[in-house]
C-alpha cells in the first residue's frame, strides 16, 4: 500500500512538475526573444522631497510588454530571469538605460541634480564583474557615479555579510549611493547596519499602507525613521497613496516619499513632463487627489 501511495503521489507530483516546466520553458524562450525584440522598457517613479514637494529623483522600474500576454509584472518574470542567468545581460541593459536617462535629464534640467535609483537583483549582486561592469558604463557615458543610487535588500546583504560589505565599499568607491529596499521585511542585523556604507533606508510599502489603521505599523514606521535618523541615513517611504499617510510620515520626520499619491511609474516621456510641471509648481500636497484606485 505504501508503495502504491508513493507512486500515486509521484504521479501527481510529476504531472504538476511537467506543466510547470513547460510553462517555465515557454516563459524562458519568450524572455530570450523579448531581449532581442526590445520588449522591455524602463518606467520611472518620482521620489519626492516631502518638505518642499520637489522631485529629488526617480526609481527605474522594468516593464515587459509582451505581445500575447500583455504587460507582465516584474514580480512575475524577475525570478525566472534570475534563475536562468538572463539577469546578467538584462541587468546590464537596465543600468545602462537608466544611466542614459539620468544623463539626458541632467542635460535638460541641470539645476535639479536629479538622482536615479536602480534595483539590483540578488544574482547581479553576486555577479563577479558587477563593479567593472558599472564602472565601464559610467565611463562610456562620462557619468558621475553620484547620479546613481543602487537598491539592494536586507537578505542580499545578510547572506554573506563580509562579501556584501566589501562589494558595497567598492560600489561606494565609484561614487554611487546605496539604499536598502523594502526595509523592515527582511532580517538585517541592527548591529551590522551602522557598519554598512548604506545611505538610505526605504521603508516597505506594507508598513506605510497600514500605518493609518494599525497602531503597530505606525509604531514600526516611527521606529524605522528614528533608527535611520540616528544612523544619519536618508529615509524614503514607499507606496504612499493617501494624504493621511503623507501627513503621518511628515510628522514622524520622513524625508522622501514615493507612491501613487504623487505619481505612478511613468514612461520616460511622461516623466519628463512630470519634471517640467513640477518646475512651474512643486507638488501642492493639499490639491493632490488620491486617484481612482
Ligand atoms: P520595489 O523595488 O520595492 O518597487 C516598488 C514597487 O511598488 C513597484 O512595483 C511600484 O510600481 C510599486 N508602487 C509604488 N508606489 C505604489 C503605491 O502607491 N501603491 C502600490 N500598490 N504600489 C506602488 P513594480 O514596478 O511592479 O516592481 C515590483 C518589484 O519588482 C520591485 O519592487 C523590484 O523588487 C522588482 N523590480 C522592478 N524593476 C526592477 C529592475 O529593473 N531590476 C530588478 N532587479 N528588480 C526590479
Ligand atoms: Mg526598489
Ligand atoms: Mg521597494
Ligand atoms: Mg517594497
Amino acid at each position: 500500500r505504501a508503495k502504491a501511495l508513493k507512486e500515486a503521489q509521484f504521479q501527481v507530483f510529476s504531472n504538476d512538475m511537467r506543466e510547470e516546466a513547460v510553462a517555465r520553458l515557454d516563459l524562458e524562450s519568450d524572455l530570450i526573444k523579448a531581449l532581442e525584440d526590445k520588449e522591455f522598457s524602463l518606467f520611472y517613479q518620482p521620489i519626492i522631497h516631502l518638505e518642499t514637494g520637489k522631485v529629488s529623483g526617480f526609481e527605474a522600474l522594468i516593464r515587459w510588454n509582451q505581445e500575447e500576454r500583455g504587460l507582465i509584472s516584474p514580480n512575475d518574470f524577475i525570478p525566472v530571469v534570475e534563475e536562468t542567468g538572463m539577469i546578467i545581460p538584462l541587468g546590464a541593459w537596465i543600468i545602462k538605460t537608466a544611466c542614459q536617462q539620468i544623463q539626458a535629464w541632467h542635460e535638460e534640467f541641470p539645476e535639479l541634480s536629479l538622482k536615479m535609483n536602480v534595483n539590483l537583483s540578488r544574482r547581479q549582486f553576486d555577479q563577479l564583474d558587477l563593479v567593472p561592469q558599472i564602472k565601464s558604463i559610467l565611463q562610456q557615458l562620462n557619468l558621475p557615479g553620484h547620479y546613481l543610487q543602487l537598491e539592494i535588500t536586507e537578505s542580499m546583504i545578510m547572506r554573506d555579510v563580509e562579501a556584501a560589505h566589501k562589494l558595497m565599499l567598492e560600489l561606494k568607491a565609484l561614487g554611487m549611493q546605496l539604499a536598502i529596499d523594502d526595509f523592515g521585511t527582511g532580517y538585517s542585523s541592527l548591529s551590522y547596519l551602522h557598519r554598512f556604507p548604506t545611505d538610505t533606508l526605504k521603508i516597505d510599502r506594507s508598513f506605510v499602507s497600514s500605518m493609518e489603521n494599525s497602531v503597530e505599523d505606525h509604531d514600526i514606521v516611527e521606529t524605522i525613521i528614528s533608527l535611520g535618523q540616528k544612523l544619519s541615513m536618508k529615509l524614503v517611504a514607499e507606496g504612499i497613496d493617501s494624504l493621511e499617510q503623507l501627513k503621518l510620515l511628515k510628522i514622524a520626520g520622513c524625508h522622501y516619499g514615493q507612491g501613487y499619491l504623487f505619481s505612478r511609474p511613468l514612461s520616460a516621456e511622461q516623466a519628463t513632463e512630470f519634471i517640467e510641471q513640477s518646475l512651474s509648481s512643486p507638488i501642492a500636497f493639499e490639491s493632490v487627489s488620491t486617484g481612482s484606485d
